[in-house]
């Protein structure tokens, strides 16, 4: 099954390129503070699995609606860095990988859907640059789980892009966590409809331009390890999502620019890149200020 969030909060069920209005069935309350219907659901899937499958009716063109990021309140988010060889060699990175330094957390505000675009911060003279993610979305929480037992706990996928300032001097969190940073979407698919997680192509194009082509197979620390790895160190729980890392072709995105990321089985989005205002501080100051020397 593949579930969107669109046009408010509302639970959307997508068949073909149309999305049936599942809402009344989800159980969701769209108007609900914080957003958590989502993760709500995915924790009571299977109960109510069978009322989203019989939801009728033929929807209406994914088109015409507003798009947003399927859990927009999770209560981590997960990011493994250096995760492909090649990206951690094009990034002068001899020196680790995410089996041997672990993960980061980013900020969840910082997520983001289709129709919100990638909103980038005041010239910082920065390189910003786009990572295509697969999005692991976890269904089943818990701590010290196995290896063995890490592919039962996953609720399903969706592509992710970690909108990433360039600076090693500056804290990771810091530039990765600029509000629309983690565009997710453009819905979740269910684990059932991926039956092998660890071979899935993953393209990203900027415009028409492709930047980025690898395969889940060629994750340092696969999908399982990453899952074993979290939850040694915390509780994972139900909406939890990982970005599981970038491969090799990362590079600048500006305004005007659209992104665009497609994994097999998965999905593609296709995000525009839009100038904001703001962002600039302490620690990375505007472009052509005193402080930016
Ligand atoms: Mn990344």
């Amino acid at each position: 099954m593949k579930l969107m969030r669109f046009n408010g909060g509302r639970v959307g069920v997508v068949r073909g390129d149309r999305v049936v209005d599942a809402t009344a069935a989800s159980g969701v309350d769209p108007s609900y503070w914080p957003p958590v219907g989502m993760i709500r659901l995915i924790a009571d899937f299977e109960r109510c699995r069978a009322a989203l499958d019989a939801v009728g009716g033929d929807g209406v063109p994914i088109s015409s609606v507003t798009i947003e990021t399927p859990v927009p309140w999770p209560n981590k988010l997960i990011a493994y860095p250096a995760n492909y060889h090649d990206h951690a060699i094009e990034m002068n990175n001899t020196q680790y990988r995410a089996s041997s330094r672990g993960f980061f957390l980013k900020s969840a505000s910082s997520l983001s859907g289709v129709s919100d675009g990638i909103v980038l911060p005041e010239p910082l003279g920065r390189e910003i640059h786009h990572e295509a993610e697969l999005a692991v979305v976890i269904g089943k929480g818990g701590r010290f789980i196995s290896r063995d037992d890490a592919l039962s706990h996953i609720f399903g996928y969706s592509c992710l892009l970690d909108i990433t300032v360039r600076g090693l001097e500056i804290e990771r969190v810091t530039r990765k966590s600029y509000d629309t940073f983690t565009p997710v979407g453009p819905w979740l698919v269910t684990a059932d409809e991926i039956p092998e997680p660890g071979k899935l192509d993953m393209k990203l194009w900027v415009n028409d331009e492709l930047r980025q082509h690898a395969n889940t197979a060629e994750l340092v620390l696969d999908i399982a390890g990453q899952i074993e790895l979290a939850s040694a160190v915390m509780t994972l729980e139900p909406g939890d999502i990982i970005a599981t890392g970038t491969c090799a072709g990362v590079g600048p995105i500006a305004a005007g620019d659209t992104v665009t990321i497609e994994i097999e089985h998965v999905g593609r989005m296709t995000v525009p890149v839009i100038q904001g205002e703001g962002g600039a501080n302490i620690a990375m100051p505007a472009a052509g200020s005193a402080a930016s020397g």
